[in-house]
């Protein structure tokens, strides 16, 4: 098997997407494509501190702590730039685990194996990074998938409205829109989407309500 460089490995609830509220395991992977002007997760990338780990030690760790837990969710950073990750994602299926990917929508997920539940973001005007948006992507996402709006201010939240509508895609996949924290109140993004009155997710990450990692 082969190496990947990890920021952190770690235990809890899954705060977001179509898995919400289940005990995962997160494996976080180190290193980023993008530079996302409210990134939450910077320790991920850059110059940051990260290991560079076998995906057999990875898998024994798991089967050693948690192998009574199917749930793992596979983040980053961006996942999609570590060709091993490839690897990673069929171990753990093949260990008949139920395998997240977590991705921010830039790279193609033609490699990604379909029993992977996708989460890919779509960026927004407000990251300044809705240049990279790979809308191509949307072809490999189903039922079980789910796409992931941020959205900072009413601007991203109509540029969210036209992507959904011109793809059509609460037709075929999840749509979730969050409130970046902490720029935008929770409650003005609900009640925006209340207006809509369309089968939009409202999400609020729910390991911060919690106050857990
Ligand atoms: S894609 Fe994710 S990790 Fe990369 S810069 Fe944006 S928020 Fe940060």
């Amino acid at each position: 098997m082969s190496k990947l460089k990890i920021s952190e490995i770690f235990f809890s609830l899954q705060g977001e997407g179509p898995l919400i509220g289940y005990p995962t395991l997160f494996i976080r992977l180190f290193g980023c494509n993008l530079n996302c002007s409210w990134c939450d997760t910077p320790y991920a990338k850059g110059n940051n501190p990260h290991k560079e780990v076998e995906i057999s030690e990875i898998l024994s760790f798991w089967e050693k702590n948690f192998n009574s837990l199917p749930f793992i969710t596979i983040t980053g950073g961006e996942p999609l730039i570590q060709n091993p990750v490839y690897n990673l994602m069929n171990a753990f299926l093949e260990k008949n685990c139920i395998v997240v990917l977590e991705t921010n929508g830039s790279i193609s997920l033609n490699r990604v194996p379909k029993e992977v539940i996708k989460v890919m973001d779509v960026k927004t005007p407000s990251s300044n990074m809705d240049r990279h948006n790979l809308y191509e992507n949307f072809k490999f996402l189903g039922k079980k998938d789910a796409v992931k709006f941020v959205i900072k201010d009413e601007k991203d939240f109509e540029f969210s409205l036209d992507i959904i509508d011109k793809f059509f895609l609460t037709y075929y996949t999840q749509v979730f829109l969050s409130p970046a924290h902490p720029f935008l109140d929770p409650k003005n993004l609900a009640e925006w989407i209340l207006k809509t009155k369309k089968p939009l997710r409202f999400q609020i990450q729910l390991h911060k309500v919690v106050g857990i990692k």
